[in-house]
């Protein structure tokens, strides 16, 4: 079994992160959800696919949306006969740029990133690089990064065996290779960092063609020819002050992904 941390909150299946596939929520998001009787926000993992066919997607896609559009919202609650009022943070993606029956696209107000939230669930953050390669009808590619997993308990592996293995291998190990559709279409390219036999801890990269709908790929591919980037006066100065959910992400990674780490 996959432990809770790692657990689809839809399916309750192990969830491998990969760019594009799947997500993980973190708690300081505070992303409200009514629909559950236990918890008040909806934290932790979940399969992409398993979104697009979940009977609450559209009110987690709704909260969703205005967390990654907004600037932080007041939330008021009672609890205990007292009033709390708490902020969710925004992720300033607030400019909208395309709007059709499949997607929505904004861009970030403060610097070069834009959003791509899907109507079927899944989401994808861009950032220049990506843009340049969709202006030349490239395909956007996540470049990876160092992702940190435990892996369920089962058979005992070993350092040799779990870096022998392919990606489809391993996720046909976890008995999850259904829940990422297309993902061989994306020439995923899996690295395995280290592997800790004891702790079953996983470093990896995978780095993979974003499935972006093709309605987001034609309007993208001119609107990158023509956007006039953003030019900060200190850069620097800007990224490190803005917080943790306003700051440039390195490498097209989603805020709440983990840190990128050298390639090995
Ligand atoms: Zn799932």
């Amino acid at each position: 079994m996959a432990d809770d941390l790692n657990s689809c909150r839809i399916c309750g299946e192990f969830v491998l992160q990969i760019p594009g596939w799947s997500y993980y929520v973190p708690s300081y998001t505070l992303l409200r959800a009514e629909w559950q009787s236990d918890a008040p926000f909806f934290e932790g993992a979940l399969h992409f696919s398993c979104l697009s066919g979940w009977e609450h997607r559209e009110a987690f896609l709704a909260e969703f949306r205005s967390i990654m559009t907004g600037y932080g919202r007041s939330l008021i609650f009672e609890a205990g006969g007292e009033t709390h009022t708490l902020t969710q943070p925004g992720f300033h993606f607030g400019n909208p740029i395309y709007q059709g029956e499949d997607c929505e696209i904004f861009r970030h107000t403060a610097t070069d990133s834009w959003l791509v939230l899907t109507q079927r669930g899944p989401w994808f953050r861009l950032e220049r690089e990506q843009l340049a390669t969709l202006a030349e009808l490239g395909t956007a590619r996540s470049a990876g990064g160092g992702e940190r997993t435990r892996l369920p308990e089962g058979p005992s592996l070993t350092a040799e065996e779990v870096s022998g293995m392919g990606l489809a291998e391993l996720l046909d190990l976890l008995g999850s290779a259904d829940r990422y559709p297309g993902l061989s279409e994306g020439a995923p390219e899996y690295t395995v960092w280290s592997y800790h036999e004891r702790k079953r801890v996983l470093e990896y990269s995978v780095a993979v063609d974003l499935p972006l709908p093709a309605p987001a790929r034609t309007f993208l591919a001119s609107y990158a020819r023509e956007y006039q980037p953003i030019v900060l006066d200190d850069e620097t100065e800007s990224a490190e002050g803005s917080g943790r959910d306003a700051g440039r992400k390195p490498e097209g990674q989603d805020p709440g992904a983990a840190p990128s780490a050298p390639r090995g």
